[in-house]
Order: C-alpha cells, then structure tokens, then sequence
C-alpha cells in the first residue's frame, strides 16, 4: 500500500493535497489518508496553523476558502510527517529546500520515492543544481518532477488545467506519479527530460518579473510579448548549455510555454514587479513581497540572482542580456525602466 507526504504546505502546497486526496480516497492501491507537513506558525488568533487547518479542513492563510478533503491530515512534525511514507512530495519554496532535506537525512523510509514540485535552483560553491538533484543526493532516492502552467489559486476552484511529469529513467514511477495527480480538472502526462521540466519551472519566474516590470512601466501587449519570447529563448539557451540533454520538444509541454504565459499574466512574480516598477524602484521586493504576499514567497527574484551568479562563473553574461537586466534591476543597480533598453545588447543565437 503506498502512503503519501506533502512535505510543505503553502499555496501550491495546499492545491497539491487537495489533488492528490481527491485520488488517494479512489485509488485502491494508495492510503486514503495524506499527511502534510506544515512549517508551523501561529496565527493572529493565537491558534497553530497546523490546528486550524485539521480543525476546519482548511489552510486558513496560504488558501483560504478551499476544503482540502477530510483525508488531509496536517503535520507539524516533519519527522513524524514522513516516517511512513513511501511517496514524498515536495513543495516548499527553493531557498527552504536544503534546510528540509538536511532534516530528512536517515529520516525517510528506505524503499521512498520522491517528487520535487519546487521551481527553483539551488547554486553553491560546486555549481548549480536542480532541486531535484538535491533532495536525490541528499536523501539517496530517486526524484521526479511536476511543473506546469499551474497557478494554485485557478486550480483550487477546478479550473482545468495541464503540467507535466518529468523523469530520469522509471517511467514506471513517472506513471504513479501521473495517476496521483491526474483529475479531470488535472491533466498531467510524463516526458523522459526531469532537467527540461524543472529548468523551465525554474527559469520562466526570471522572464515573469521581466513581464511584471512592462505592467508596471505601462506598456502593451506587444512589449511583453516581446519580452516572453526573447524570455523563452533563453530559458532554452541556458538550460542547453547546462543540460545538453535537455529536449526542444519539452518546451512545448505545460511545463515551458505554458507555464511561461500563465506566471506573464497572472503570477505573484508578474504582480510583485508591477508594484516595484510602479514606485519607481523605491521600495524593495522584500518589502513588496512580505506587504503583498501574506507569507507566500517569490522565487523569480533569488532565481534572477542565482542564475546571474552561474552566468558570471562560467562567463555566459553577455549570452543572456533578459536574464542580466532583470538581475540588475531588482537588485537595485538599474532603473526599472532599463528592462526595455537591453535589447540593443541581445546576441545573434538569441
Ligand atoms: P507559498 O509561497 O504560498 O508559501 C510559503 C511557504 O513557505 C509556507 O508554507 C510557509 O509556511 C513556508 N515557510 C516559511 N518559512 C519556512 C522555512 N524556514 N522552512 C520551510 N518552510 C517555510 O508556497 P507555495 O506556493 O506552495 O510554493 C512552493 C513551491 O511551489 C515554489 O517553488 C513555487 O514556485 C512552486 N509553485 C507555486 C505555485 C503557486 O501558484 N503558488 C504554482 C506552481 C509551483
Ligand atoms: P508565481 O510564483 O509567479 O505565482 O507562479 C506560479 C506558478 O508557478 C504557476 O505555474
């Protein structure tokens, strides 16, 4: 029988339990019960989150209005959130990410499996790695991926949507994966690439700054359409020279364009940025995100910064000048109206 744990439990999080509860009832191979760790805080009220959200089969402050299934049980001990669980999900915001796993290390059953629902990079000393690498080198299991055009909010009312599994070698294990998640309002379906899915999960948050920061300079359509396709092509053009394995055809999936468009137009990241270009640059994107966002995080921001560090290490700057100027501008060092005024710079293969 398998059992399954949502390690993490904000927006996203919160959407993935209420999925994957919806199945585990039906499916008779799967425990009906799914446990969710959650990052304990107390709320306004002086409950515990992790109470509130068993009390009232609601994640009163990352989704608030949304039963997640009776069979949703919240957790607030990681360790004990995890000791049974063969199928682990995990989806908390990359900068978390190394700090959770280092937690699980020796803590997780033998025989467990992993997916990482987690769009980011982790970039140390050693280089960059994938979020799933990580939680695969550190917890020695095999770990798959799910990205996709999958703005938790749309999905939480059942509106239809589509993302992508992707995996290293165990179609087998991609294919549970795909029956966990798979709904009617859910469309998922696997390909073999897990460093094309994530990087475009990881990359596409960098382009919908870009696209926030338009909003907010109030220009049109065909300026952020400029900005999304340039976008794209350097998604691509950075994952292939740090994946040459990456597959074209993966952006064509939920997991590139799509989710490229939908985080565009109606993202945290796109709504941040808007605000940051709307002052001028004067307030921070740490102070726009906690006024904002109520504890939920931006990835694009930090990716931005991550991704600029690799660029630097291996001299690739010039080669990616969206990347570089979303960079620039949300650290501080240029205007916000410098997102238009890169693409004097932009090289040939771009
Ligand atoms: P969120 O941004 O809504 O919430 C932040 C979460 O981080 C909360 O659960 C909070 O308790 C937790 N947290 C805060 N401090 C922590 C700490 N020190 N250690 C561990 N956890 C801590 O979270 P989310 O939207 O579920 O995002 C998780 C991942 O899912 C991200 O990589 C995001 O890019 C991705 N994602 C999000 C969406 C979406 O629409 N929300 C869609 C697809 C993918
Ligand atoms: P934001 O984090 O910008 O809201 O994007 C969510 C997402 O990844 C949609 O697929």
């Amino acid at each position: 029988m398998n059992n399954v744990t949502i390690v993490g439990s904000g927006n996203w999080g919160s959407v993935a339990a209420k999925l994957i509860a919806s199945n585990t009832i039906n499916l008779r191979s799967f425990n009906d019960e799914v446990r969710m760790w959650v990052y304990e805080e107390t709320l306004p009220s002086g409950e515990k989150l992790s109470d509130v959200i068993n009390q009232t089969n609601e994640n009163v402050k990352y989704l608030p209005g949304v039963k997640l299934g009776k069979n949703v049980v919240a957790d607030p001990d990681l360790m004990n959130a995890v000791k049974n669980a063969n199928l682990l999900v995990f989806v908390t915001p990359h900068q978390f990410m190394e700090g959770v796993c280092k937690r699980l290390v020796g803590k997780i059953r033998k025989d467990a499996e992993g997916i990482s629902l987690v769009k980011g990079m982790e970039v140390k000393r050693e280089g960059p790695s994938l979020i799933s690498t990580l939680i695969s080198n550190q917890l020695g299991i095999n770990c798959s991926v799910l990205m996709g055009a999958n703005i938790a909010d749309e999905i939480a009312k059942e509106e239809f949507s589509e993302a992508t599994v992707g995996y290293r070698r165990d179609k087998a294990a991609a294919e549970r994966w795909v029956q966990l998640f798979n709904t009617p309002y859910f469309s998922v379906t696997s390909v073999q690439d897990v460093e094309g899915v994530e990087m475009c999960g990881t990359l596409k948050n960098i382009v919908a700054v870009a696209a926030g920061l338009i909003d907010g300079l109030k220009m049109g359509n065909n300026t952020k359409a400029a900005i999304m396709r340039i976008g794209l092509k350097e998604m691509l053009a950075f994952s292939k020279l740090l994946f040459p394995s990456v597959k074209d055809s993966t952006l064509f999936e939920s997991c590139g364009v799509a989710d490229l468009i939908t985080t565009c137009l109606g993202g945290r990241n796109r709504k941040v940025a808007e605000a940051f270009a709307l002052n001028g640059g004067k307030r921070s994107f740490d102070e726009l995100e906690e006024q904002m966002l109520k504890g939920q995080k931006l990835q694009g921001v930090l990716t931005a910064k991550e991704v600029h560090e690799v660029m630097v290490t291996r001299g690739w700057v010039d080669m990616f000048p969206l990347f570089k100027a979303v960079y620039e501008i949300s650290s501080g060092f240029l205007p916000p109206t410098a997102i238009v005024e890169f693409n004097n710079n932009i090289p040939h293969h771009i």
